[in-house]
């Protein structure tokens, strides 16, 4: 991985809980969290979240449903503000991840390259989580694994613009701040919860997938790799916690397919279905879906 990469990488994934962290420590006392911030907070995660779950991974990675090429760019320049890289690279990765999953080859599973014990179970988490993201093992050939991407104007165009997506990301909380404030101040405040936070929090968010969701939680239908569907994590990741489900059906607008398993983005798929917006929505039949269910014991 070229030098410039592992910085910017170093840049987007450190200095948002660094700016957290100086924010809260110097303005704790003062009127630094209004809730104001706290609703500009949860608009940008939830808009840049559905930009991640619901464009980069289920409509630009699986295509799990169809949309006109506006709406494609659209997704992807939502899910860009997430400073979780380029879109065709981020598509490329995650296809690579599905080819090789839990096996040399995965750029982030915490099952590949590490010893047995605690200490093993450790590296390979943290090397999942994050540590993948410096690595310049895991770099997925776009020519290979995002071809169809490459061969479409509108998302190389996305693509290739993607810092100034991120920009973009980060001037609607501080407008919105300034707007709701009148003042630079309440800018910046917005700025540090709905730029700052958010990103770290996002990040996290899919992060946690790579890593928790290939080690914690239930097996519930068969796969050839260790995903596993972690309940708890169901909803601040807009659904993608039915991680297993997921790579059982790739395709699948749906990943939480099990009664009670709350999936936010299968619901925005639905919601642009009933309205137009969506098409093809790919659903899995039951006797699909039960041939590859394991029984559980409760
Ligand atoms: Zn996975
Ligand atoms: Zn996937």
């Amino acid at each position: 991985m070229p030098v410039v990469d592992r910085v910017a990488s170093a840049v987007v994934t450190g200095v948002p809980p660094l700016v957290l962290l100086a924010g809260m420590i110097l303005g704790w006392r003062s009127h630094l969290l209004v809730w104001q911030d706290l609703v500009i907070l949860a608009v940008m995660y939830c808009g840049v979240g559905i930009g991640v779950t619901v464009g980069f991974h289920r409509l630009h990675t699986h295509r799990s449903f169809r949309v006109h090429p506006l709406v494609r760019a659209w997704f992807a320049a939502l899910g860009s503000a997430a400073a979780e890289g380029p879109v065709i690279d981020w598509v490329a990765t995650h296809r690579k991840h599905h080819q090789f999953s839990d096996v040399e080859g995965d750029p982030h599973s915490p099952h590949t390259g590490h010893d047995h014990g605690f200490k093993g179970a450790f590296k390979g988490l943290v090397h999942a989580h994050i540590g993948w993201v410096f690595s310049e093992m895991e770099v997925a050939d776009e020519r290979l694994y995002a071809k169809d991407l490459l061969a479409d104007p509108l998302m190389r165009f996305v693509d290739r613009t993607f810092v100034l997506w991120v920009l973009v990301g980060l001037a609607i909380p501080f407008g919105l701040g300034v707007l709701l404030s009148g003042t630079i101040a309440g800018g910046l405040t917005a700025l540090l919860w709905g730029g700052a936070a958010r990103i770290f929090l996002l990040h996290h968010s899919t992060f946690s997938i790579n890593s928790l969701c290939h080690f914690f939680g239930k097996q519930e239908y068969d796969t050839s790799d260790e995903s596993r569907n972690l309940a708890w994590l169901a909803i601040p990741t807009w659904g993608e916690a039915w991680h297993n489900t997921h790579h059982a059906f790739p395709t699948s607008f749906r990943h939480g397919i099990g009664r009670h398993q709350i999936d936010l983005s299968a619901g925005v798929i639905r919601l642009m279905e009933m309205c137009g917006i969506a098409h093809d929505v790919v659903r899995i039949s039951p006797a699909r879906i039960e041939r590859k269910a394991v029984p559980q014991t409760r």
